[in-house]
């Protein structure tokens, strides 16, 4: 049987705008085919598996035809597999989607459309410019900016646009503003009217330059603007002067360096570009497992730990796998008293369910030392579950206080290649940020075997002072460090350090 072939509309840019419906498809194709201008991630979560293909337009030339894509598409799916066609914005408008459907149609292979965010609504909303309005415009129109409008034959109605009782929309109209602008002009339209290019729209690059018909070709080509952009035309484009917001967050035009283990650098990310940051990701560091007799041996005897300690996120979640492998579950722990050396490790403890019993202030061995004082350990066996490069410092005074540790290896950190776009990203940043002294390390490390030397700009922002003195020993400044030492914490000290500085 044939396989579904699904029309998916990937938003305009921000990986937010992608539909639930998008996400779920492409997390369950066999075969994704997609084009250049899909959100930064989009293609994240796609099966290890799956088959790949970029088959957009490559801007020198020399791209695949839409007739072998549609060919693909039809031989793909009569192979019985579920294929995604990922663009841009809405797979309907301007995208070629329609031909694609047709070619599906006549080949008899079942379709299905996804809609998406058009960047023709959702960049000038970025921008703050409502395409309809309830004073200034009771209908909208989309116009592809595509054509030359001085070539004859041109297919677009410069009359019936110019005249059109509405917003106007081009897409596709950066190198031909100058030819639409006079057009429309020509054609009647006031060379007083708001006009605005939205470029890079709902991304963190974007840029907007706001103007007239008379002059917003000129403002554009001043401001060396570059695809992909719109332009909207008409009275609701002046709008944006009250309703502009973007701009106004935070982190906006800040690029900030995301060093921790991909599988956990989201939160972070998430939280900096909800803020407007521009966020480079540069996992510097992986997690790698460790399994071990010591660590079967621990599990094994988990119910007759006095304390357990637990140094990290990765550790909580590493050691709740260990216990479940082993058909354990949280209520192994009854019994012992639970510490985390920080707020970030006694949240992935809660979420495993089990409220730790002792949370030091500040997030450093020495500190979960003196707040386990009163706990009782002279000749009982604690458990330290944590990573194979960790200091010895908790362990070492524990044992001087007659317990009988065991100090049980769950992981070991590893380097991670960074790919060179992290690397040159990560060169011209305004902000690294480092959550633990492996990220520092091997960051730098990362940037040393590269041939790049550490961003001389950027401000560096530590989670602690753990991670500091590592900063400070590989010679780095530390500008800003966070007072609570988890990523809640981290994300302040970098917003108030932005706040004392206006951007560049
Ligand atoms: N199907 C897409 C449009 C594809 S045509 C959609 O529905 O949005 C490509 C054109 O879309 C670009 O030339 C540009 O005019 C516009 N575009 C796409 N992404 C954009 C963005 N992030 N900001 C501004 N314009 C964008």
């Amino acid at each position: 049987m044939a396989g579904t072939v699904y029309l998916v509309g990937a938003g305009p840019g921000d990986p937010d705008l992608m539909t639930r419906r998008a996400l779920d498809l492409i997390a369950s194709a066999d075969a994704i085919l997609y084009d250049r201008l899909i959100p930064r991630g989009a293609l994240d979560g796609a099966r290890p598996d799956a088959d790949l293909r970029y088959v957009g337009k490559d801007p020198g030339g020399g791209s695949i035809s839409q007739e072998e894509i549609e060919d693909q598409l039809v031989e793909l799916a009569e192979a019985g597999l579920s294929v995604v066609r990922l663009k841009g914005g809405d797979p309907f408008v301007f995208g070629r989607g329609g031909e694609e459907a047709q070619a599906l149609a006549a080949a008899g292979v079942p379709f299905e459309v996804v809609p998406g965010v058009t960047a023709g609504v959702a960049a000038p909303a970025y921008a703050g410019i409502p395409v309809t309005h309830r004073d200034e415009a009771s209908a909208v129109a989309f116009i592809t900016g595509h054509e030359d409008p001085g070539k004859p034959g041109s297919a677009l109605d410069w009359g019936a646009l110019a005249a059109f009782p509405g917003t106007l929309v081009f897409y596709m109209g950066v190198r031909n503003l100058e030819g639409i602008a006079r057009s429309l002009i020509d054609a009647g339209r006031p060379e007083s009217e708001p006009a605005a290019v939205v470029a890079h729209g709902t991304l963190p690059e974007q840029r907007v330059v706001a103007g007239t018909l008379a002059d917003i070709a000129e403002r554009a080509v001043a401001a060396e603007l570059t695809a992909p952009a719109v332009t909207v035309v008409g009275p609701v484009a002046g709008l944006r002067e009250t309703l502009a917001w973007i701009e106004r967050r935070p982190l906006f035009g800040r690029s900030v360096v995301v060093t921790r283990a991909r599988e956990q650098s989201s939160t972070l990310a998430r939280r900096l570009m909800g803020l407007g940051a521009a966020v480079v990701e540069a996992p510097a560091i992986r997690i790698v497992p460790h399994e071990s007799e010591e660590l079967d041996r621990a599990v094994e005897g988990i119910e007759r730990y006095a304390l357990v300690c637990l140094t990290s996120p990765n550790g909580v979640r590493l050691f709740a796998e260990a216990l479940m492998r082993r058909g354990r579950d949280a209520r192994a722990l009854a019994g012992a008293k639970v510490a985390t050396i920080g707020p970030g490790t006694a949240e992935a403890l809660a979420g495993f369910g089990i409220g730790a019993d002792v949370v030091p202030e500040r997030s450093v061995a020495e500190a979960l030392v003196e707040e386990l004082e009163p706990v009782p350990v002279e000749g009982r066996p604690v458990l330290i579950a944590r990573a194979a490069e960790a200091r010895d410092v908790l362990p070492d005074a524990l044992r001087e206080r007659g317990a009988h540790v065991d100090a049980v290896a769950l992981y070991e950190t590893v380097a991670e290649p960074l790919p060179e776009r992290a690397i040159d990203a990560a060169a011209r940043a305004d902000y690294v940020t480092f959550t633990s002294s492996s990220t520092v390390r091997f960051f730098v490390d990362a940037l040393a075997r590269a041939g790049t030397p550490f961003p001389s700009e950027a401000r560096v922002v530590s989670i602690g002072p753990v991670t500091s003195s590592t900063a400070h020993e590989l010679g780095l400044d530390v500008h800003v460090e966070a007072a609570r030492h988890d990523i809640d914490g981290l994300v302040e000290a970098l917003l108030e350090d932005a706040n004392q500085a206006a951007p560049a």
